[in-house]
């Protein structure tokens, strides 16, 4: 079973006890992500802070969780200045030794995914409950398998163009919104030997996870990401001349 880590900020639906994410994810995003994974993959959960609002140390991350994970999964939103730069060249130099990466919804603005990215990965949005198309513009992808030309959802929060990444390797989904406008929403790309794919739906206080669809690219991008391969180390080894 492919080993798959979900990292998640755990403040919105923890300390701070919102109703209008507790409403959908009681146990927290993190456990229902889990919940419709766990069958299918070998499924871990951190969190950056505890059930009562503390920082948890280096946010969760240990080299030992991150030898144990093929594929990171990350939801954050409010707290991304609090993970600790240790945690983030962690995270981001396993996913170049090998370690695949799927950021979330929010996760855009996460540190992690802007060390991987090397741009400021700003964008617009405004929340309007706006339905959404995500339109499969590659239909062969592997990530895009068992989807038919669009998913539809009765809301969710409009993420708008400029988005500041670079260019992805593929581009597999373009959000449109009822306000007309679009987004990339669903971006590969590879660094080093770790594939990333960046997913744009999910917001804490709609419940797009549990839409069959959302599941369904979530698991495919996991198997997309998967690697056997994983570097030992990142280094520029000193190498003696082939002999003939
Ligand atoms: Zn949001």
């Amino acid at each position: 079973m492919i080993k798959v880590t979900i990292w998640h900020e755990f403040m919105q639906d923890g300390a701070w006890a919102q109703e209008d994410v507790l409403k959908h994810y009681p146990q927290g995003i993190h456990k229902y992500l889990e919940s419709f994974l766990k069958d299918e993959f070998s499924v871990t959960t951190v969190t950056q802070f505890d059930k009562e609002g503390n920082l948890i140390d280096n946010a969760g991350i240990t080299q030992e969780l991150l030898d144990n994970t093929d594929v990171m999964i990350w939801w954050g939103h409010c707290k991304h200045g609090d993970v600790p730069d240790e945690a983030v060249k962690m995270v981001a130099d396993e996913v170049r030794k090998g370690m695949g990466i799927i950021f979330l919804h929010s996760a855009h603005h996460s540190k992690p995914f802007k060390a991987l990215m090397g741009t400021t990965c700003n964008l617009h949005w405004r929340e309007d409950n706006d339905y959404e198309r995500i339109w499969v513009i590659d239909p062969s992808h592997p990530i895009a398998q068992g989807l038919g030309e669009y998913i539809y959802l009765d809301a969710e929060e409009t993420y708008g163009e400029p988005f500041g990444i670079p260019e992805p390797d593929k581009l597999v989904f373009v959000g449109g919104y009822e306000g007309g406008e679009v987004f990339r929403s669903g971006c590969c790309w590879r660094r080093e030997n770790g594939k990333i794919f960046y997913f744009q739906p999910g917001h804490e206080s709609i419940p797009t996870y549990h839409n069959k669809e959302i599941q369904l690219v979530i698991k495919n991008a996991i198997n997309w990401c998967y690697s056997e391969y994983r570097a030992k180390e990142l280094s520029c080894p000193h190498v003696t001349k082939p002999q003939d």
